[in-house]
């Protein structure tokens, strides 16, 4: 039998090295490749290199560490937050000032008071909250909405989301009045904001939500007198989960955008108007693996193989049945004419990372590396049936391989307990 997934995917480390940090750092654990990552801003920063300005703001709820939010700051990205630990974790890593979005939502007022002490861009979610910030916070120099248009339709035809559905955002009436309420406040500076795609990889649905944006950002300007600052496009960029999926065309939508640019905002006096992002999957998923050991094979109505992994190391498969391709390491080029469910230990049935997957014949003791994990991975763990989440290492570009965050230990788990027994220290 032929090898019907042909893998274009790629791991970072050889078989050797990978070995050598798994007996320093056991698994599993997930990797991130640095080199990986400023490849993929730097992608992402040549599609708009003809703007006046670009500023990527990395949604740090992909991947919540300051050592990955750090090396994305030097190369000149700022953050998108959107709770208060992100907005630690954003000044942890060197990003504070307007590089910073609060683009949260439901937003508790101690949220909106740190952003402010940091100086961040505030992005509010609902026209009630300009007095909630002002009765709460303050009202600051800048402000931003994000705009929810409703349905919205490619050519008119085909539709490629539902925001009406959507618990975020303004709707167009409320987002003239909001802008209106701001400047009768005396607020100066302006900023526009919308998200409305995940995980696309159509270049057309970014062009299309840059025309909705830049025509609404016209009217507001010809209607209010208001000149943005900037325009912020929201995340959503997509990757390629599956070998036999396309990455996202970023020159197309680049190429798309700049023509609308020149076409809408130019002629509207708008032409210095910085373009934004808050792009978290397509910097840093493809840059990110989990590594896991095969505890168990299980051979029952289905072949089973059972990690030491498990959702609360990955939750993708589980809650959106997303694809994540997996490798056996040193099997790479092996055919795959076995069929297994690859599981975690959950006592949910749902804890499987692949379903029906053709892979390579596997023995215990064998490594898995589940690919593309890097954003919404670890960042989504959770502590269900007492699992504890792994840990996260860094390829820097040197080669040299860094623990990032530690594995969480049984006293991490009981350390929110006031229960009065010594019984739940485990002893070291
Ligand atoms: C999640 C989120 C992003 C990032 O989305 P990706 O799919 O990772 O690009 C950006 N902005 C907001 C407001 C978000 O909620």
């Amino acid at each position: 039998m032929t090898n019907i997934f042909q893998t274009p995917k790629k791991f970072p480390l050889t078989k050797a090295a990978l070995h050598e940090a798994i007996k320093k750092f056991p698994t599993p654990f997930h990797i991130y490749d640095e080199k990986n990552i400023r490849e993929n801003f730097r992608k992402l920063r040549e599609a708009f290199s003809w703007a006046p300005d670009f500023r990527e703001h990395f949604a740090v709820k992909a991947t919540p560490n300051p050592y990955i939010v750090e090396i994305l700051a030097r190369d000149g990205a700022g953050t998108d937050c959107s709770s208060i630990a992100e907005l630690f974790i954003s000044e942890a890593a060197g990003v504070v000032g307007e590089k910073i979005m609060l683009t949260s939502n439901d937003t508790p007022a101690e949220e909106f008071r740190k952003a402010l002490a940091l100086g961040a861009i505030i992005n509010l979610d609902d026209i009630t909250h300009i007095n909630y910030l002002e009765k709460n916070a303050r009202l600051p120099e800048i402000i931003s909405f994000r705009y929810n248009p409703a349905d919205i339709m490619n050519d008119g035809n085909d539709i490629i989301g539902r925001p009406a559905e959507a618990k975020y955002g303004l709707t167009r009436e409320q987002i003239f009045s909001a802008y209106k309420i701001c400047l009768d406040k005396g607020i100066k500076r302006f900023g526009l904001h919308t998200m409305i795609a995940s995980n696309e990889r159509k270049a057309s649905t970014f062009i299309y939500t840059a025309r909705i944006m830049f025509e609404l950002a016209a009217k507001i300007k010809d209607r209010l007198g208001i000149k943005f600052e900037f325009v912020n496009l929201g995340g959503g960029l997509g990757i390629p989960y599956s070998p036999d999926e396309l990455p996202v065309d970023l020159k197309m939508i680049g190429d798309g955008i700049k023509e609308l640019f020149y076409e809408i905002l130019v002629p509207s006096g708008l032409g210095d108007v910085r373009l934004a992002m808050e792009s978290g999957r397509a910097m840093t998923g493809p840059a990110g693996w989990l590594v896991s050991t095969v505890l168990h094979k299980k051979n029952t109505y289905k072949n089973y193989i059972g990690l030491d992994a498990c959702m609360s190391d990955l939750m993708r498969p589980a809650l959106y049945n997303a694809y994540h391709h997996i490798t056996v390491l040193g099997k790479e080029d092996a055919p795959c004419d076995e069929i297994y469910d690859v599981t975690g230990s959950l006592c949910e049935n749902n804890d499987k990372f692949a379903i029906d997957r053709h892979l390579p014949k596997i023995y215990v003791g064998d490594v898995l590396i589940i690919h593309d994990t890097g954003a919404h991975g670890h960042a989504m763990g959770f502590n269900y049936n007492g699992k504890l989440r792994s840990a996260e290492l860094l390829i820097r570009e040197n080669g040299n391989v860094e623990l990032i965050r530690r594995a969480e230990t049984l006293d991490d788990y009981f350390a929110t307990l006031n229960f009065p027994n010594a019984r739940l220290k485990p002893k070291k």
